[in-house]
């Protein structure tokens, strides 16, 4: 009766997960979905609290003070965290899931193994012996490699690609393969051996993510998130409990198909994400040397704005930087009030983080009408007058379509450069995340209105009524 209330309250648990996770998939309802399924992992924690254990001694206390450190830490960190590093703080808590999923398996390890001399003093379960390990490996890779991961995306660890990481990533994979398969068919052998996956896993992290380029870090954090979740999944074979499987293989599940649809709307395969080598390189051609930018008056842009049929916004991160998401949308309701069509052209990675633009703009009560993915938006482009970018930078640079020599080559980008008139707003010259120029800059339908993107939407706000 006690084991069927239980499986009930987490069936419950598992429904309001993926309840909360089908509402992630709109932007009009994701904050409801993020809450019920904190509802749903709320009620999991609470049910697997209640489970008596064999001695039917729960360490209540323990168990209180460690939520209430955890859930401290988490409220704190997620109240002060800013939009714009939100993807660095994922990627720590994501380190975290992975780091938890190797306790977990050292303890159920030292259940059938002594710790230090590795007297086997339980049965082993063969099945169980070998999900113990690719747990403490999955995991123990998704630990360092996310820890690194926010290291890279918070400007602490440099891009450095040195190319014999590839080789050695390669027999760090064969050493650990080859390591938990000796273990799984004689668990007692050197008790050593869990200790030394446990270290190259760690080590391999590292050198996994190391390789991988700057603009290449959305898609290796969402990989390790899915690795996260797949060693919670096992996790949860190895615990028997049911919530934690279901709940990592949802993790590992979502993390996959947002890692493959990343690939995609950067047309590059895994391996070639994983192999690295994008990004990084800022390098001039002789050419470049001699072209020069044009910079726009705010009356040009405010005449071009008030007189255009149709005006395409492009936000990227510096919209995020500068928080000028309801500026664009005071603009957009100016102009819409003089009878221009405003759209807003959003690229899948603007940004630091999938659907960053989109969460900015729906705080700023832009209607999902008015939102263009890259597709709608590159059919629209041709027949628009003025496009504005707004603190965007790699996913509108041309190279990716125009330079088979660019490390972007092949990515999908928004295709301003097809527009009337482009109207880039931004501080300098400098260049994106990728690090990579942007030939854009210097088309003759191209002219740059320099300054902070707040203050320069509000100053052409100030013109364009003016203009009346
Ligand atoms: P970029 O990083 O390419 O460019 C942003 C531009 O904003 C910079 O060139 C900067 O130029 C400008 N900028 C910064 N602050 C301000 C400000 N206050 N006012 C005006 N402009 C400002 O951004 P994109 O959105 O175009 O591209 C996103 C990049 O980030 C891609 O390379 C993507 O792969 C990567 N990425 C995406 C993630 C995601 O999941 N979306 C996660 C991690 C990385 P200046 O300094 O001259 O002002």
């Amino acid at each position: 009766m006690q084991q069927a209330l239980i499986n009930l309250a987490y069936l419950a648990s598992v429904v309001l997960l993926i309840v909360g996770l089908k509402r992630l998939s709109s932007p009009a309802i994701a904050r409801s979905g993020n809450f019920i399924a904190a509802m749903g992992m709320g009620l999991g924690i609470l049910v697997t609290m209640l489970i008596p254990l064999g001695s039917g001694d729960n360490n209540y206390i323990l168990i209180l003070i460690g939520l209430a450190v955890g859930s401290s830490i988490g409220l704190i960190l997620s109240k002060r965290v800013q939009m714009t590093a939100m993807p660095e703080l994922v990627s720590l808590f994501n380190g975290l899931g992975g780091a938890c999923a190797v306790t977990i398996s050292l303890l159920e390890l030292f259940q059938y193994q002594e710790i230090f001399t590795g007297e086997i003093v339980g049965d082993v379960n063969m099945g169980k012996h070998f999900t113990t390990l690719l747990t403490i490996f999955i995991g123990g890779i998704a630990f360092t490699g996310s820890i690194l991961a926010y290291g890279k995306l918070a400007g602490k660890v440099s891009d450095k690609h040195p190319a014999a990481l590839s080789y050695l990533n390669i027999v760090f994979l064969l050493v650990l393969l080859a390591l938990i398969g000796y273990r799984v068919i004689s668990p007692d052998a050197s008790f050593m051996i869990p200790w030394i996956i446990l270290g190259i896993s760690l080590i391999y992290g590292l050198t996994f993510v190391q390789p991988i380029g700057s603009a290449d870090m959305p898609v290796v954090i969402s990989l390790l998130n899915a690795f996260t979740g797949i060693a919670a999944a096992l996790a949860g074979i190895v615990y028997e409990n049911q919530v934690m499987f279901i709940g990592g293989i949802l993790v590992g599940s979502s993390g996959t198909i947002l890692t493959v649809l990343m690939c995609q709307a950067m047309n590059r395969s895994l391996f070639n994400v994983i192999i690295g080598g994008f990004g990084g390189s800022s390098k001039k051609g002789e050419d470049d040397e001699e072209k020069v930018a044009v910079e726009a008056t705010l009356n040009d842009v405010a005449i071009l704005c008030r007189y255009a049929d149709r005006v395409i916004m492009v936000p990227g991160y510096g919209m995020a930087v500068a928080q000028a998401q309801k500026t664009c949308k005071e603009l957009d309701n100016l102009l819409t009030g003089f009878g221009v069509d405003v759209k807003y052209a959003v690229h899948p990675v603007a940004g630091r983080m999938p659907g960053h633009m989109n969460v900015l703009l729906a705080e700023a009560d832009v209607p999902y009408p008015s939102l263009l993915d890259m597709d709608d938006a590159n059919s629209l482009i041709p027949d628009t007058q003025v496009c504005l970018i707004i603190g965007a930078n790699d996913v509108v640079n041309p190279a990716a379509l125009e330079d088979s020599s660019s490390p972007i080559y092949g990515m999908p980008i928004l295709e301003v450069f097809k527009c009337g008139q482009v109207i880039v707003l931004k501080r300098s010259m400098n260049t994106g995340y990728s690090g990579i120029e942007n030939p854009l800059f210097f088309k003759s339908n191209t002219k740059m209105l320099f300054g902070d993107a707040k203050s320069s939407l509000q100053n052409l706000i100030s013109e364009i009524r003016e203009l009346g």
